[in-house]
C-alpha cells in the first residue's frame, strides 16, 4: 500500500480548493493555493537535490512559510525535521547532525545565526521565501510507504540529550484521521486559534493536521500571545482552540472586567500538562465553550485519550483511549518487562497501536527502553476508574521522594489552584538533608493580590485542611513568572534549579 501525509492536503485541495486553509495577520491562503505553494516547494526541494527519504530541517516561525514546508517536504517524499524558532545555534547544529539532514529551511529572520551553524555543518541553507520560487511546481506528492518516516521531533529532552522521535506515514496519518473524527470533531465550518507552535507535535499534528483533514479554517500566530489571541477570536470567529494549560490561564488573566461574556469559543482542548479542574471550570464560564482534556506524548503522535462529545467529561481525567489503541497500566518499577497492575491500580501508563513511534533515531538502546513488547512506556503515573476514564497522576521523574513517601505535585497543586490568589501554581522537590527531599509551592499571584508572608501561611493552612502533613509545602516562593519550554509548559525541572 502506498500513502503520505501529503494526501491530506492534497484531497482537501480538490474537494475545496476556495475554502481558506489559513489566515495569517492580513493575509488567507486557499486550500487550493497552499497545496500549489506546496507543490512548488517540492519542485524546489527536487532541484536542490532532495530525494525521497531525506531528512530536511525546518526553523521557521508560524507563519504560513511553515504548513508550506512540511507539505513541500512530504510532497518530495522527504522527511520533516522541525525544530523551534527559539531554538539556540547548539541546538540547531545537533538536530542538523543527528537527523542527518540534508537541508534547512530558515525563516529570513533566524538565517544569520542558524545559516551560518548549517554551512559549519556541511549543509545548505534555502529560506522560506525562496522554497516558493519554483516555476513549475510537481504535478503531485511522491508516494510513500506506511512505515516510512514522515517526521522525526525531538523531545525537549530536559534531562540528558534531545531524543529524536520517528513517526511514520502511518501514525501521523492514523492520529490525524482518527482525531479529527473524535475527540477534535473538526468540521469544515471550523476556525481553529493556532496558538500552539507547529514544531510540536501537538500543534503541527492535532492542531494544523485535523483542520487541514476536515477542510477548516487555521488562524495562525506568529508567537502565542494572550491579549491577541482574544483579539483573534472575536475577529476571525473562531470556534475552536486547543493549547497548553498555561495559555489558558494567561488568556483568562487577560480579559479585562468589563469584557466578561466577549469572546466565545465553541470547543477548547487542553492536553500536555494537567489542567486543574478550577481552570477548566474559568475556562468553560469566560468562553461559554465545552473544554475538553486530554492526553498524550510526542512518541503517541501525540495523542493516547481524550475527554470527547460521545461520553459525559470528567474534569480531572483525560478521558478514555482515542480509537484503535491499547492503554494500560504496569508496573512501573519493572525496567524491562510490562506487567500490568490489577483494575484500578496506579503504575506506569503503557500504550499500544497505531499511534506508536517507529523508536528513536539513532537510538537503539533507548528506544528498547521505551518500546518493551509493542509498548511505550510513557513515563506517567496514572490510573483507569471503573468508567474507564484515565487519570494522569504525575510524571515518573516529577515524583517527589519525602521521607519514605511519594508526593506527586499535581494533587498538591490541583489544591492550591483553588485560592483566589493564585495564577498559577507548580509543586517541585527540593533537596533536603534530612528528609531528602522537600515539598516547595511556586506561585504567580493574580494582579490585585499581595505576596508575602500572609498569603504564604493561607496556602499552607489551606493545603492541611485538604492533605495529609507529609504532601504539604513546607516552603511557599512567590515568583513572577515560571520558566516555560518551547511549547508553553512550565519546566519543573528549571524551577527547583532556581529555588534550591
Ligand atoms: P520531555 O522533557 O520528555 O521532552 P515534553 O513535555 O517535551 O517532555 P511531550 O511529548 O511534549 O514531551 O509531552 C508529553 C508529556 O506531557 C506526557 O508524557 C505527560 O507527562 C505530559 N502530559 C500530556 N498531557 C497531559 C495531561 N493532560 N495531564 C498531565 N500531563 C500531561
Amino acid at each position: 500500500p502506498v500513502m503520505s501525509v501529503a494526501a491530506i492536503l492534497a484531497d482537501s485541495a480538490a474537494r475545496s480548493p476556495g475554502h481558506t486553509a489559513l489566515i495569517a495577520d492580513d493575509e488567507e491562503i486557499s486550500y487550493a493555493d497552499l497545496w500549489r505553494r506546496a507543490l512548488r516547494g517540492a519542485a524546489m526541494l527536487r532541484a536542490r537535490g532532495v530525494c525521497p527519504g531525506d531528512a530536511v530541517t525546518l526553523m521557521l516561525e508560524n507563519t504560513p512559510d511553515l504548513p508550506v514546508a512540511c507539505f513541500a517536504v512530504w510532497a518530495a517524499g522527504a522527511t520533516v525535521v522541525p525544530v523551534g524558532a527559539a531554538a539556540r545555534p547548539a541546538e540547531v547544529e545537533f538536530v542538523l547532525t543527528d537527523s542527518g539532514s540534508v537541508l534547512l529551511i530558515c525563516a529570513a529572520s533566524l538565517v544569520a545565526e542558524a545559516g551560518q551553524v548549517a554551512r559549519a555543518a556541511g549543509v545548505p541553507v534555502l529560506t522560506g521565501a525562496e522554497l516558493a520560487t519554483a516555476t513549475s511546481p510537481l504535478t503531485t506528492y511522491e508516494p510513500r510507504r506506511p512505515d516510512d518516516i514522515a517526521m522525526v521531533l525531538y523531545t525537549s529532552g530536559t534531562t540528558g540529550r534531545p531524543k529524536g522521535a520517528m513517526l511514520t506515514h502511518l501514525n501521523v496519518t492514523m492520529n490525524i484521521m482518527v482525531t479529527r473524527e473524535s475527540p477534535f470533531g473538526v468540521t469544515a465550518d471550523d476556525v481553529l486559534l493556532g496558538g500552539l507552535p507547529l514544531h510540536h507535535s501537538f500543534g503541527l499534528i492535532c492542531g494544523l493536521g485535523t483542520c487541514l483533514l476536515a477542510g477548516a479554517s487555521v488562524v495562525l500566530m506568529r508567537r502565542f500571545d494572550a491579549a491577541r489571541a482574544l483579539d483573534l477570536i472575536e475577529k476571525h470567529g473562531c470556534t475552536l482552540f486547543m493549547g497548553v494549560p498555561t495559555m489558558f490561564t494567561t488568556m483568562l488573566a487577560a480579559i479585562a472586567p468589563g469584557d466578561a461574556g466577549r469572546y466565545r469559543l465553541d470547543r477548547v482542548f487542553s492536553g500536555g500538562a494537567p489542567l486543574h479542574v478550577a481552570t477548566l471550570e474559568a475556562i468553560r464560564a469566560a468562553f461559554g465553550c465545552e473544554v475538553y482534556e486530554g492526553y498524550g506524548l510526542t512518541e503517541a503522535s501525540p495523542c493516547v485519550a481524550y475527554n470527547q462529545k460521545a461520553w459525559p467529561t470528567k474534569p480531572g481525567t483525560v478521558g478514555r483511549p482515542i480509537r484503535g489503541v491499547d492503554v494500560r497500566v504496569a508496573d512501573a518499577d519493572l525496567a524491562d518487562a510490562i506487567e500490568f497492575v490489577p483494575d484500578g491500580g496506579l503504575g506506569e501508563i503503557v500504550v499500544r497501536g497505531h499511534n506508536i513511534m517507529a523508536g528513536y533515531l539513532n537510538l537503539p538502546e533507548a528506544t528498547a527502553e521505551t518500546v518493551v513488547g509493542g509498548w511505550l512506556r510513557t513515563g506517567d503515573l496514572g490510573r483507569f476508574d471503573e468508567d474507564g476514564y484515565l487519570t494522569i497522576v504525575d510524571r515518573k521523574k516529577d515524583v517527589i521522594l519525602r521521607g519514605g513517601h511519594n508526593v506527586y505535585p499535581r494533587e498538591i497543586e490541583e489544591v492550591l489552584t483553588r485560592h483566589s490568589a493564585v495564577r498559577q501554581v507548580a509543586v517541585v522537590g527540593l533537596p533536603d538533608d534530612r528528609l531528602g527531599e522537600e515539598v516547595c509551592a511556586a506561585v504567580v499571584v493574580r494582579d490585585g493580590f499581595a505576596a508575602g508572608p500572609e498569603l504564604a501561611a493561607e496556602l499552607v493552612a489551606l493545603a492541611r485542611e485538604r492533605l495529609s502533613a507529609y504532601k504539604c509545602p513546607r516552603r511557599v516562593e512567590f515568583l513572577a513568572s515560571f520558566p516555560l519550554g518551547g511549547s508553553g509548559k512550565v519546566l519543573k525541572r528549571e524551577l527547583a534549579v532556581l529555588l534550591a
